[in-house]
This record gives C-alpha cells, structure tokens and sequence, in this order.
C-alpha cells in the first residue's frame, strides 16, 4: 500500500513536471509569436525589380518581415537575395487574397508596374490593364484583409511637359503618354480611396531612378534595356558599340535633355521613411505626395562625359533624332519631402551614382 502511494507521488512529480515543462514551452511559443508579430510585415510587391530588389534589402535590414510578389515578367527571381519570395500577378485576386490571409501584411509597398514611356505609346492596353486594373485589385485586396498603408511608386511623367522648373507637388498634372497617365490615375484612386475607405497612402514620384547598391550585390537588368546610365555603362565596358543621343535640338545649355538623377538607395532610404509615418504610433498619418529627385539636373552630354571621365574609357557617341515624349528639362523640388520625410539625397552626386555602376 505505501510503495503504491510513493509510486503514485512520483506519478504526481513528473506530471507536475511535465505539465510544467509544457506550461513553459508554450509561454514560449507565444512570447516569440507576439514578438514576430511586433516586427512589421511588409508586401513588396514588384520586389524582383530593379527598384524593389533594393527595397526588400533595404527593408529588411531595417527590420521588417519583408515578402515579395513578383509576376516575374519583367523581374528576376534571383534578384529576390531578401525575405520570402511569392509568385503572383497583381490581376490574380484569388492568389493575392490567399497571400494576404497567410501573412497578414502590415503595409504594402508597390512597384509592380510597366515603364517604359514608348511602348505605352503603341500597346496602352498593357499598360491600363496591369497598372490601371492590377492596382485597383491590389487595392481592394488590402481593404478587403484590413490592410491599409500603402506605398505608391509614381512618375514625374505624371506632370507631363513641365511648365516650370524644379518641379514641385503642385505642379499641374498633365501627361503626355499612356504610361504617365496610368499612374496619374492610380494617384486619384488613391485619393478617393483615402476618403472613402481611410487608406492611408504615401504616393512617390521618382525622377530618374539610377545606381547600384553599394555592395554590388544588387543591380538594374531591363530587357530590353533603355535607360540612359546602364548604356553608357554598357558601351563604356564595350558590351554596345556606340551610345546615341536621342536630341540635340532642345531648349537646354548644350541642346541635350537635362534629367535629375536619384540613387536608388535614396529612394529606398525616403520608402523606409514612409514606412515610419505608417507605424508611428500616435502620430496622425495622412495621406500625401511627395516627389523624389536629387533637385539638380545634368544633360545626356554631360553624363556621358562623366562616365567616360570616371571610366577612363572613350566610346562612340552618335547623334540621333529625338525620342518622342520626352521632355527637354525634368528637375524635382525635393522641398516638401526633406521637410515632412526628412529625405536627404546623400548617395546622389552624379559622380557617386556612376561609381556605384562601375
Ligand atoms: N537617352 C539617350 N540615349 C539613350 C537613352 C536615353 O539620349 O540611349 C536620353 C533620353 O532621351 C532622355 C534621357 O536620356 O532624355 C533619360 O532617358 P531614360 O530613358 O534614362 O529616362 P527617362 O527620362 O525617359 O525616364
């Protein structure tokens, strides 16, 4: 009878402890589920982009849960180096529905978008369809999972041929390609949408977006590839054999369009900035624009003999007619986004943004 008793109590002392133990795990477990729930979860969508490959590293460096939907059209998967990757088109509600019950985004940051002002001109439908119609999926999808900050990568091409310089927010919208205009209308759906529904949005204008991360790990693939500073990139490496000025008729200082070029780590920095105004907690969030520039500009010409200056290398420069749609001057007043984001365009110099290319 009393061996029975002891055995019992013994019985009782690893119950005890087992429930103990068990008691302690889960504690655990939800302690480290409350604080992964603290670390903000943030939806790059667009992230295997050139911009949006540099903002999950830049995301997730800061500390951010950071998720990527690409469709890859135009990305490339093994530019996604940060955060969990998911292949989805912004026109699939029901795999972006699923996406946004599993991980329960915080915010959404939105790249995903066609760019290039010429093919605009001849396929608009592609251009309405994803950056028009994707959006508005992508929006009603975040309302629809109780998710309502949003970042927004918008254009100067919304401003269509500037009737001042260095533009700023009030600047009259009127642009003058399918491309800018289907941005420009995602801007005034983000506005109804912020009145009606009380999404919060932060709508960003980048002018010319340019440079690599510093580390090299990340870099600007376009197929095909149409920007300025990578082609120079490639002839002054002797991948091309020539780069063509496309206008040396316009009303500039040397008859060449003049650009501002931004850092893509700047850009990245001012998103991260973004983020802060959507997570502050206490501090009223309104929705707002903000245009994203360096606030000067340099002329093809001039870049191009920065580059061959800062190569050392000589190239074959050759002149062609201009391009259509392209304004001669797009300069940003970088003003109310150094005041409310204290955005500091310090990676910018036109020669550091070259040396990150090198
Ligand atoms: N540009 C050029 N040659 C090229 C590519 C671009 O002269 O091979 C010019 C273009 O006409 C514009 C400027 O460089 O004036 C910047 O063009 P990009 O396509 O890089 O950016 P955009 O300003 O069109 O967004």
């Amino acid at each position: 009878m009393l061996l029975n008793l002891l055995g019992c109590r013994e019985i009782i002392n690893d119950l005890q402890g087992y429930y103990l133990s068990a008691l302690s795990h889960i504690i655990i477990i939800n302690i480290s589920l409350y604080l992964n729930r603290m670390k903000k979860i943030v939806f790059i969508v667009g992230g295997a982009g050139y911009i949006g490959s540099h903002m999950a590293k830049h995301a997730a460096l800061a500390g951010y849960d950071v998720v990527v939907l690409d469709n890859l059209s135009t990305g490339h998967k093994d530019a996604v180096k940060y955060g969990k990757f998911e292949l989805c088109d912004i026109k699939d509600k029901t795999k972006l529905d699923a996406l946004f019950k599993k991980y329960q985004p915080d915010a959404v940051m939105h790249f995903s978008a066609y760019s290039i002002v010429s093919e605009s001109v001849v396929d608009p439908y592609k251009y309405y369809d994803n950056n028009v119609s994707g959006t508005l999926n992508l929006l009603k999808t975040m309302l629809d999972n109780h998710c309502n900050n949003v970042i927004f990568s918008s254009t100067a091409a919304v401003f269509g041929n500037p009737e001042y310089v260095p533009i700023d927010e009030e600047h009259i919208k009127k642009p003058i390609n399918p491309y800018g205009r289907s941005k420009l209308m995602v801007e005034q759906i983000l506005e109804d949408f912020s009145q009606a529904y009380n999404l919060k949005y932060l709508v960003f204008r980048y002018f010319n977006a340019a440079g690599h991360d510093v580390d090299g790990e990340l870099s600007e693939r376009h197929d095909p590839e149409t920007h300025l500073l990578p082609l120079i990139m490639q002839a002054a490496r002797g991948d091309r054999k020539n780069i063509a000025i496309f206008g040396t008729d316009y009303d500039t200082k040397d008859g060449t369009c003049i650009r501002d070029y931004i850092h893509v780590d700047d850009l990245c920095a001012a998103h991260l900035n973004g983020l802060n105004v959507f997570f502050n907690v206490g501090k009223e969030v309104h929705s707002n624009d903000f245009n994203l520039g360096n606030g000067s500009g340099f002329s093809v010409k001039e870049v191009i003999s920065k580059v061959k200056e800062l190569t050392n290398k000589d190239f074959t420069v050759v002149e062609r007619e201009r391009r259509s749609g392209d304004p001669a001057v797009l300069i940003a007043s970088n003003i109310k986004a150094s005041k409310i984001l204290n955005f500091t365009p310090n990676k910018s110099k036109i020669e550091d943004i070259i040396k990150s290319l090198i």
